[in-house]
């Protein structure tokens, strides 16, 4: 599903390498963490996944196509098929609940019928098919990646990634999301998040990826946040 060999990244001619030498394998349907401190390239590295930028040098494969050669055309294809999820949430803020993901699904030419009944569904399956008519000002921040996750899961992608989706909750909030994304991927979804959260990497005990300063220092199955080296 994802596949790096010998990736890296360079912002600049004359700079520093974001990336060096990164290769792994994402199978369909893994939870994966990405771990790392600030700096460390985890951004970088769901940047080139959704092909915002090239690898400088290498190879990254995604949904078996070599993303750094993918031509524009078949971009709304890898797009389509990728639900975002953010920190700060990036939701309409003067809009209801519907429309943030009515609107997500629009763009990708659904039809008002399909619009119509899918919304509610996804509104149903983070729990808030009460607030589907709800400005996204009036609800709080747990609420909000609720919706962040329904607009994600609304054109049924194959992966869903999530650069930091608790780093603006409480501790309770993030479980209740990070129990939703596990719901997701076990229904299917590859699920790839980006966190400084040593709590729910710990909890969960999905397979950890290790970035340091650029470079992959450690891929274990059932991780902990602290990569042992
Ligand atoms: P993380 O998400 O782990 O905090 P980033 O991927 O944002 O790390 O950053 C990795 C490295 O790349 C850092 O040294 C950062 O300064 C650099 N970097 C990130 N984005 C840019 C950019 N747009 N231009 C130049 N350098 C960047």
């Amino acid at each position: 599903m994802v596949e790096a060999k010998n990736m890296c990244m360079r912002y600049s001619k004359c700079g520093d390498n974001a990336l060096e030498d990164i290769s792994f394998f994402i199978d369909r349907g893994e939870f994966v963490f990405f771990v790392g401190s600030s700096g460390a390239g985890k951004s970088t590295l769901l940047k080139l996944i959704i092909r915002e930028i090239k690898p400088t040098e290498g190879e990254l494969k995604v949904f078996g196509r070599d993303v750094g050669r993918l031509p524009r055309h078949r971009l709304p294809y890898l797009r389509r098929n990728i639900g975002m999820v953010f920190q700060d949430f990036r939701l309409i803020e003067d809009r209801t609940a519907f429309d943030n993901v009515a609107f997500a699904m629009m763009v990708t030419g659904a039809t008002r019928r399909e619009i119509r009944k899918r919304v509610p569904h996804v509104l149903g399956l983070v729990g808030l098919q009460d607030k589907a008519e709800t400005r996204v000002c009036d609800l709080s921040g747990g609420e909000l990646q609720r919706v962040g996750l329904a607009r994600a899961i609304a054109n049924r992608p194959a992966m869903i990634i999530a650069d930091e989706p608790t780093g603006n909750l409480d501790p309770g909030t993030t479980f209740d999301i990070m129990n939703l994304l596990r719901s997701i991927n076990l229904r299917g979804t590859t699920v790839l998040v980006a966190t400084h959260n040593r709590d729910i990497v710990d909890r969960f005990k999905k397979r950890v990826l290790y970035l340091e300063g650029g470079k992959l220092v450690g891929d274990e199955q059932k991780g902990i946040y602290t990569h042992v080296h």
